[in-house]
C-alpha cells in the first residue's frame, strides 16, 4: 500500500506490482488534530481498505510532506505542523506491517521513475513546482537521497544572491520565485507598484491580497500584458535553475509536474529553448524534457514501489 500525506489531503491506495491503483481513499488530513490522531486514521483506513478488498498489503510505503530520517522519523514538517514524529515506528505498531516512510517528493519521483514519464531511465531529474517546489534526482540507476536525505531540495537552491526572503527560511531560493505562493507574492507587488496595469488581476482576485498564481494564470489567459509579463519572468528564474541542474546532475530526462507547471501555457518548449541555450553543450546532448505522468498518484505509486521493492539505504 502506498500512503501520500499532504498538508492538506491524505490518499491511500493498494498499488499492484506494476503500479496499477487497485483501490483508493482520500481524507482531509487535518494535521491540527495532532500526529497521534491523523497516524491512527490512516491505520483504520488502511484496515477498510484491505478488509473490503479481502488482501493483506505486503508492506505500507508512506510520503509524507516533511523532512525525514531514514528511521521514518518526521523531523520538520511545516506544512503539517509535527516535528519528531516516529511515524514509520508508530504506523507500524498501529498496522502490524512493515512501513517506510520517505519525504512526498521523493515517493512521487521513484513513482516517476518506475511507472511513469522516467520508465526506464538511469539518470533523470524530477522537478515538481505546486505552492512549493521539490525535486527528486535518479542517478545512474539509483535514486538519491544524499547524507541526511535532502538531495533532491531544489527548491531551496539559491538563484539570486541576497533575492527574495524564502520560507525555508534562507533567501534567493528557486521557490521564493517560482514556488505558487511566491508568485502570487510578486503578482501583488507589481500590483501594488502599478496598480492601473494590474486592472485584470484586481477584478479577477476581487482585491490585490488575493492575487494568487492561478489569478496570474487565468490572467495569462485572457492576454493581460502584465500577467504575461509574471509567467515570462517565472519561466526565466525557472530556467535559471534548471540550467544549474542539468550542468550539475547531467540527467537524460527532466520531468516537470505539479500546478504551476500545468498553469503555464507553453512551458516546456520555452524550457527546453531556454535550457538549450544556456546549459553546457555536453549536458544537453539528448537530454528530454517531459511532463510528469503519474499526476496527483505519484506519491503514494512511489511510495508503494519503495515499500515494496525495499529502500535503497537497507540494500
Ligand atoms: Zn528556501
Amino acid at each position: 500500500m502506498g500512503v501520500d500525506i499532504g498538508g492538506t489531503t491524505t490518499s491511500v491506495a493498494f498499488v499492484g506490482a506494476r503500479g496499477e491503483v487497485l483501490a483508493s481513499e482520500r481524507r482531509a488530513t487535518r494535521p491540527e488534530r495532532g500526529a497521534e490522531v491523523v497516524i491512527e486514521e490512516i491505520a483504520s483506513v488502511i484496515r477498510d481498505l484491505a478488509e473490503a478488498r479481502e488482501m493483506v498489503p505486503a508492506a505500507i510505503g508512506v510520503g509524507a510532506a516533511a523532512q525525514v530520517d531514514r528511521e521514518g522519523t518526521v523531523v520538520a514538517a511545516p506544512n503539517l505542523g509535527w516535528s519528531a514524529v516516529p511515524l514509520a515506528r508508530r504506523l507500524g505498531r498501529a498496522t502490524r506491517r512493515p512501513v517506510v516512510v520517505t519525504n512526498d517528493v521523493r515517493a512521487a519521483t521513484y513513482g516517476e521513475w518506475r511507472f511513469g514519464a522516467g520508465r526506464g531511465a538511469r539518470d533523470l531529474l524530477c522537478v515538481f513546482v505546486g505552492t512549493g517546489v521539490g525535486g527528486g534526482i535518479v542517478a545512474d540507476g539509483r535514486i538519491r537521497f544524499g547524507a541526511t536525505e535532502t538531495a533532491g531540495e531544489i527548491g531551496h537552491m539559491p538563484i539570486v544572491h541576497g533575492g527574495r526572503r524564502c520560507r525555508c527560511p534562507g533567501r534567493g531560493c528557486l521557490e521564493a520565485y517560482v514556488g505558487g505562493w511566491a508568485i502570487g507574492a510578486r503578482a501583488q507587488e507589481a500590483a501594488r507598484e502599478e496598480p492601473r496595469r494590474a486592472a485584470e488581476l484586481l477584478r479577477l482576485a476581487g482585491r490585490r491580497s488575493r492575487i494568487s498564481a492561478r489569478t496570474v494564470s487565468l490572467a495569462a489567459g485572457r492576454k493581460d500584458p502584465l500577467a504575461a509579463e509574471i509567467l515570462a519572468e517565472t519561466v526565466g528564474y525557472l530556467t535559471t535553475g534548471l540550467v544549474g541542474l542539468v550542468n550539475v546532475v547531467n540527467p537524460r530526462i527532466v520531468i516537470l509536474g505539479g500546478g504551476v507547471v500545468e498553469g503555464i501555457p507553453g512551458l516546456l518548449p520555452r524550457l527546453r529553448a531556454g535550457v538549450g541555450r544556456s546549459a553546457l553543450a555536453a549536458a544537453t546532448e539528448g537530454l528530454t524534457l517531459l511532463r510528469a505522468r503519474l499526476g496527483g498518484d505519484a506519491g503514494m505509486i512511489g511510495a508503494a514501489a519503495l515499500a515494496r521493492e525495499g529502500v535503497p539505504w537497507r540494500s
